[in-house]
């Protein structure tokens, strides 16, 4: 099927009861089971809910997966893929990561005796090096937040399978419209739903996407076990998402094109990153391994004070953190997402004080340039 259509049926099948063609919210802690050891396959609903399944089945399928697992926010999914390791074991992680990411590896992961090496991705070389004698996953984010760096997937996915290493793609900044990493050998795929898959920034979540049953089993394990699932009522309203997907992501796409463009031509920003830019270091590996080149832009202004007019005094743009919602954001990432990144570590990325990130929504694109033009007025 095309991607539309599985966005719209995968995973849904009308209710056998009322034939309700929407997935009802099945909110309920528990199941009746008609005699000992007899029921319907569901029986608690930390383990068992059709509303969160009908979402992992459509997820999984927008990903060319075979298993979804969906969590409470995206950190509870990377935290839970930390489920697939032990203490003394290493990872290899992208330097350029969601700040969460970083926070939850190096400021909590570590302790329990988890090791990482944060490498420059985008150069593969960097992950042969990586590797130590104890290393097993490989932890990727293409493109990058801020910066918008891209991996070669399909690169790094052969070096994995030959040094017997799992990875893992958050892929959050393209969606499954824009990407898919299972198709380029990747092993997990990540979203966190808060972002694109949802897109209305009116849910925390995340999800988990695999073809390895092996990978399944322990991450299914650890859902129940650690127990950070989603509410049905928001794998409803994420199920009622990505009906929208394949177009919110195509506007995405025109708007953040015309944005970056008008940056750039306008010569307001010193620094334009957009990988569809003919300009951006990685601009055929996007064209490559992307279907789009999405909706994030960041703009170095080269002065703090106009970084700060600009983000003081948009209107249509909301001064904000989070991305992926239909509602353009504008964000400071050095003091926003990034702030628990040491100033150096910052500097050495180029999230620089008059670095400012994009969330281009799917208003017209003309109000939201005049809003940047206005700004600066
Ligand atoms: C937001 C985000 C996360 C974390 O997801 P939450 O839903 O906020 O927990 C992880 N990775 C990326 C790229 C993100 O943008």
């Amino acid at each position: 099927m095309g991607f539309s259509t599985d966005a719209i049926h995968a995973g849904q099948t009308p209710d056998p009861v009322t034939g309700a063609v929407i997935v009802p919210i099945y909110q309920t802690s528990t199941y009746a089971q008609e005699e000992l050891g007899k029921h319907k396959g569901y029986e608690y609903g930390r383990t068992q809910n059709l509303t969160r399944q009908s979402l992992e089945a459509n997820i999984a399928a927008l990903e060319k997966g075979k298993y979804g697992i969906a969590f409470g926010s995206g950190l509870a999914a990377t935290h839970a893929l930390t489920g697939l390791i032990k203490a003394g074991d290493h990872v290899i992680v992208s330097n350029n990561v969601y700040g969460g990411t970083y926070r939850l590896f190096e400021l909590v992961m570590k302790d329990y005796g988890l090791d990482f090496s944060w490498v420059d991705t985008s150069d593969l070389s960097n992950i042969e090096k990586a590797i130590k004698k104890n290393t097993k996953l490989v932890y990727l984010e293409t493109p990058t937040n801020p910066m918008l760096n891209l991996t070669d997937l399909e690169g790094a996915a052969n070096i994995c399978k030959k040094n017997n290493l799992t990875s893992i793609v958050d892929n959050t900044f393209m969606s499954p419209y824009l990407q898919n990493p299972l198709t380029l050998g990747c092993d997990i795929v990540l979203h966190s739903s808060t972002k694109y898959i949802n897109g209305h920034s009116d849910v925390i979540g995340g999800i988990i996407v695999t073809s390895s049953d092996k990978i399944h089993e322990r991450l299914r394990y650890i859902q129940n076990a650690v127990g950070a699932v989603p509410s049905p009522f928001d794998c409803w309203l994420v199920l009622r998402s990505t009906k929208t997907l394949a177009v919110r992501m195509e506007r995405h796409n025109q708007n953040a094109m015309k944005l970056a463009e008008f940056l750039v031509e306008s010569e307001i920003a010193k620094k334009v990153y957009y990988p569809g830019l003919r300009t951006h270091p990685h601009h055929e590996l996007a064209k490559k391994q992307m279907r789009g080149f999405g909706g994030m832009i960041s703009a170095d202004f080269g002065d703090i004070e106009i970084a700060k007019k600009i983000l003081k005094n948009v209107k249509i743009f909301t001064l904000g953190e989070s991305l992926g919602g239909v509602e353009s954001l504008i964000s400071h990432p050095a003091s926003m997402t990034h702030a628990s990144v040491p100033k150096e570590e910052r500097d050495k990325l180029g999230i620089t004080e008059s670095l400012v990130r994009f969330s281009v929504g799917i208003e017209d694109v003309e109000d939201l340039i005049s809003d940047i033009e206005n700004a600066l007025k």
